[in-house]
Order: structure tokens, then C-alpha cells, then sequence
């Protein structure tokens, strides 16, 4: 495994993380929810993704149970929750300094630690001053409920807009962002936030590295059995993976052909492409099969193969 610095911050994360959505509470048993957590932990993974949103809570019930059952030491690793959507009621939605707050003590007790190592902020809240959750993010750090706190899917004003607010009131600022980041969407992470790295230091922990596993090509033949696409409750997935599956079709056999070219499978060749971006802190891996995991691990391995040459014909193939 291969260790990065979460932005300017010191902490270490590995290059590749696990999460959580879809999958743990919800797609795949408990007992296949602790098999990838311990492959990946054997592998040298040290960070776990999760949210309070994820199955409703469950998701971080049933991590919290693994990460109590393997008593792995918590100086071993990282485990992040986020808040947004707590619930339909008044004040269990949104970054109010109330639901921020309750939200961190819910996700402590589902997830059995006594600390969040990493707490985003799962989307911006136009209900609600900047500066109202800027201080309850800050609270909870100088209380030792969490660590590092970030945004995730904030438009770089707003992450800047936070920075200006944390350096006049004296608060703590935002260390990271949780930005979607793929072959096919790429302009968050490579243009709008190109000033943010140096700036502020800020480190990235990027999602969906594989487009919900389009980036795997296994769509390309329509939808497959047993998938995410075709979960109850993923209607809107479906229709994305199916639309984006025909419009991209001739980029993704163009792709696959590069990464065979390179000895790689598509998935590794997706996953390694990601972590090639310096700006890229940690690829947070999905999977909802142990032998994905496995597979998609390769990808640290397989970073080597990306000379310019074949970074400038992805540039080509799937432009930003
Ligand atoms: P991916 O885009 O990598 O999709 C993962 C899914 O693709 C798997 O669950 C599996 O789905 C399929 N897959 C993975 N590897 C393979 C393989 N080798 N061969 C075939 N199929 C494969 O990542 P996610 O969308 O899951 O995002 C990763 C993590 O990022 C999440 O768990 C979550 O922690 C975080 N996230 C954060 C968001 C945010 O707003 N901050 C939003 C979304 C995710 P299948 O079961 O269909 O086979």
C-alpha cells in the first residue's frame, strides 16, 4: 500500500480507502461487509469511509460492529462518518449547528468509537450560514469528537468563503474535500478546484472512481444481474448507468483497449488513472464482492504503466 498526506495535514491515509454506500446495511450481508473490511485492512487500507445517510444509519451500525469485533486499535486507522441527511424531520437535514452536532454523537455511538478521524459536511447548506457550521465543526474538533473536518460536493467558493470565515473568527478550517472524481468527471477536482491545493492544502478523498462500476465496462452488454443498477430503491442509478453506458459506449471500448494494452483490466486501469492525480489524497474503493476488492487493489501496483504518453491519450479519449 502507498501512503499520502491528507493535503498539508499530517495525517497519512492509504492511497486506497473502502466505503460504504450502496453496499454495507443494505446490498451485501454483514458477513461480506466484515470480509472486505479485513481484506483491506490486511491489505494496508487504513481508512473507511461512511455517512450518517448510508442505509439509513445502518451502514455505520454494521461498521461499528466489525471495527469492534476485529478490535483493530483505532491508532491503526481511520474511520469517517458525514452529515447532511439525517432524517425528514425539521432540523435531522442540513448543516444547522443542532443537527451538526446531534449527527456526530448519533454516528459515534453507531460506530463505537469514542472519535471521528474524518467528519464532512455531505453537501452545502444553503439554509444556513456558512459560519454557523464552520463553528460547530470547529466545536467538535476542540472537543476531541473529531479530528479533521471537510466538505464534500462544495463548490470551490464555498470552501473558499469557509477558509475566510475560519481565519477571521479564529476557527478551526476545513482540512479535505469529498469530491466525485472518474474518467468521466473530472472538472471539479482538475479545474475548479485547481487553486484550492495550494491555497489551502486542501486534500481530496475522492468517490466513485468507477462511475458506479460503469468504469468497469461490464454495462456495455445493458444491465447486469445482482448489481447496484438494479437495486430497489436505485431507480435514478439505473437510468444514469443506462443512459451514460450509450453515450459512452465508444469511450469506454476505446479505454478497455488502452488498459489491455497496458496488461490491465479496466477497473485497475479506472482506479490507477485516479490515484496518477498528485491532488488525489485517498480513492475511496466500492465493492460489493471480495474479489472486486482484490481486484481493484491492483491499482496501486498498475500506477507505474501510466507513462505521459499514455496519460496524454486518455486526455485524448476522455477529455475533462
Ligand atoms: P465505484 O464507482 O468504484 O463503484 C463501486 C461499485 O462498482 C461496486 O460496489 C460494484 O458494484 C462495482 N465494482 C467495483 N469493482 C468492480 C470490479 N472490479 N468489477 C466489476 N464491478 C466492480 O465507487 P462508489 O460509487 O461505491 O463510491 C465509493 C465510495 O465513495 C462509497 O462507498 C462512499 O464511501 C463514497 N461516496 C461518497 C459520496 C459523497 O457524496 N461524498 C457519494 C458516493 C460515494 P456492483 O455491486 O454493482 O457490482
Amino acid at each position: 500500500m502507498e501512503y499520502r498526506r491528507l493535503g498539508k495535514s499530517g495525517v497519512q491515509v492509504s492511497a486506497l480507502s473502502l466505503g460504504s454506500w450502496v453496499t454495507f446495511g443494505q446490498q451485501i450481508s454483514d458477513d461480506v461487509a466484515c470480509d472486505l473490511m479485513r481484506v483491506a485492512y490486511d491489505e494496508g487500507v487504513n481508512f473507511f469511509d461512511n455517512a450518517e445517510a448510508y442505509a439509513s444509519g445502518r451502514s455505520e451500525v454494521v461498521m461499528g460492529k466489525i471495527l469492534h469485533e476485529m478490535g483493530w486499535p483505532h491508532e491503526t486507522f481511520l474511520v469517517s462518518s458525514k452529515v447532511f441527511w439525517g432524517g425528514e424531520l425539521p432540523n435531522l437535514k442540513g448543516l444547522c449547528r443542532k443537527h451538526v452536532i446531534e449527527a456526530c454523537h448519533a454516528s459515534l455511538r453507531r460506530l463505537q468509537v469514542d472519535y471521528l478521524d474524518l467528519y464532512f459536511c455531505h453537501r452545502p447548506d444553503p439554509d444556513t450560514p456558512i459560519e454557523e457550521t464552520v463553528r460547530a465543526m470547529s466545536d467538535l474538533v476542540h472537543q476531541g469528537k473529531v479530528l479533521y473536518w471537510g466538505t464534500s460536493e462544495w463548490s470551490a467558493q464555498e470552501i473558499t468563503q469557509a477558509h475566510a470565515i475560519a481565519r477571521e473568527c479564529h476557527l478551526v478550517p476545513p482540512t479535505m474535500e469529498q469530491p466525485m472524481y472518474n474518467l468521466f468527471g473530472r472538472h471539479r477536482v482538475e479545474r475548479e478546484y485547481a487553486r484550492l491545493y495550494a491555497e489551502y492544502g486542501l486534500g481530496t478523498t475522492i468517490w466513485s472512481p468507477l462511475a458506479s462500476g460503469l468504469l468497469t465496462g461490464k454495462y456495455n452488454g445493458g444491465l447486469q444481474p445482482g448489481t447496484r443498477a438494479v437495486l430497489e430503491g436505485y431507480d435514478w442509478l439505473k437510468e444514469k448507468i443506462t443512459r451514460d453506458a450509450k453515450e459512452k459506449g465508444g469511450q469506454l471500448q476505446q479505454l478497455e483497449k488502452l488498459a489491455k494494452d497496458l496488461g490491465l483490466s479496466l477497473p485497475v486501469f479506472a482506479i490507477a488513472w485516479c490515484l496518477k492525480n498528485p491532488n488525489v489524497s485517498t480513492v475511496i474503493l466500492g465493492a460489493s464482492k471480495v474479489t472486486q476488492l482484490i481486484e481493484n487493489l491492483q491499482a496501486v501496483g498498475a500506477q507505474a504503466k501510466f507513462t505521459p504518453d499514455i496519460l496524454k491519450r486518455i486526455d485524448e479519449i476522455a477529455a475533462v
